[in-house]
């Protein structure tokens, strides 16, 4: 049997008063460290080794002879040879010992094993440890279950290569970066067939992996990757908020977008079918029109989390979305966590979590803004998992 809710809050019982904000470093942990280090939270990134100058060193917490932060955010850094040594009891213990609450990412998820999180990682984590889960696109309950749940419109799935009969994506792992995208697109399943065989040729992905592929229709559209907040501290009607939007940068997709055609046909044959892999994110609003169904979405996400996985959502997680030509959303991936876009918003905030707080705020000052409130109101309990 996994950790229960219960279980992982009587964790708490012997906690400091002043907990430290702990994250994996990679993916979001700069918008952690930085949330928490400006609502007066002391901040530790726990990194791979080798992989650790940013947050040891770059952005490394600087003192003044007073003691008082200089500079930086990330107060202390403890290093792994690898992420999934978190899960040593040792570790667990020395966590728990210096008052960890663990915010998680997707470098936490995607290098700690799920079942180990769900049932050995013995140190609370702020948010929805059950949720991670339905991120992997091969699980029974996944993000498609719990839209599909929630009456929230998703692409349409394609049940197979022969369905194809319009321009439709193919979802599956890199073959050897298994944490990248081996996505590609086709029209019909002549081309499917076509490109599926180059791209194993040129070893981005692997023949088994398309067997388990989800095939769905392209929505022909610009993306907005919408960062919520839920709060299950205040009355039900006031929990959502929406703090910001941001969009990706994929590599090689926005590079072959920038080529006018007759640059692109002159690439090399390898070189025309775009890879998905991302490299970097940027700011975006939506059409205030579009923000009534966001926010519908956004409840109604919330809603069936809590029905189908409870406690539900508590705190940060993203609706990733293309909008088509009347505006209206398609959510085509979720993260019942803290999304990748955020640093987007990082030091600075978000235009609409702006206007919500009256100030800068970004998702990571959220997320300890909210554990700060827990603390005073002696509702830790409620916000971890
Ligand atoms: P994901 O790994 O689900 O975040 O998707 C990676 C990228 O694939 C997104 O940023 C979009 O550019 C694209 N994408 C995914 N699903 C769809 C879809 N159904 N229609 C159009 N683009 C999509």
């Amino acid at each position: 049997m996994g950790l229960s809710t219960a279980e992982a809050r009587a964790l708490l019982e012997r906690y400091p008063d002043r907990p430290v904000v702990g994250a994996v470093g990679s993916h979001s942990a700069l918008d952690i460290a930085d949330g928490a280090v400006t609502e007066g939270l002391s901040t530790l990134v726990l990194a791979q080794a080798g992989r650790d100058a940013t947050y040891a060193q770059y952005f490394r917490t600087l003192r003044g002879p007073d003691g008082e932060r200089r500079r930086g955010c990330v107060d202390d850094v403890w290093t792994y040879g690898a992420f999934a040594d978190l899960l040593r009891p040792a570790e667990q213990e020395r966590l728990r010992s210096a008052g960890v609450l663990l915010v998680p990412n997707r470098a936490f998820s995607s290098y700690v094993p799920l079942d180990a999180i769900e049932n050995e990682f013995r140190v609370p984590i702020v948010g929805s440890r059950r949720l991670l889960r339905i991120e992997e696109r091969t699980e029974r309950e996944n993000y498609y279950t719990l839209l599909a749940s929630a009456g929230i419109p998703t692409p349409r799935a394609v049940p197979g290569p022969d369905a194809i009969e319009r321009l439709s994506i193919v979802k599956l792992p890199h073959a050897t970066r298994r944490l990248e995208r081996g996505f590609f697109t086709a029209a019909s399943p002549a081309e499917y067939r076509e490109k599926a065989d180059r791209l194993v040729a040129r070893g981005t992905i692997a023949p088994a992996d398309l067997a388990t592929a989800r095939i769905e229709e392209y929505v022909l559209g610009p993306v907005f990757n919408f960062n919520f907040f839920f709060s299950p501290l205040v009355p039900r009607a006031e929990g959502l908020e929406l703090l910001g939007v941001d969009e990706r940068r994929e590599s090689s997709l926005d590079g072959l977008v920038r080529l006018p055609a007759a640059q692109q046909l002159a690439l090399a044959e390898s070189d025309r079918i775009p890879d998905y892999t991302v490299v970097g994110h940027g700011s975006l609003t939506v059409r205030e029109s579009v923000l009534e169904e966001v926010f519908r979405i956004g409840e109604r996400f919330v809603d069936a989390a809590r029905a189908r996985s409870p406690p539900g959502i508590l705190g940060p997680f993203c609706l990733q979305t293309c909008l088509d030509r009347d505006g209206r959303p398609t959510v085509f991936d979720v993260a019942a966590r803290i999304g990748g876009g955020t640093n987007a918003h990082l030091g600075l905030g978000h235009p609409y979590a702006a206007a919500l707080y009256r100030g800068p705020m970004s998702s990571g000052r959220r997320v300890a803004w909210e554990i700060r409130r827990a603390l005073a109101e002696h509702r830790l309990a409620e916000i971890v998992t």
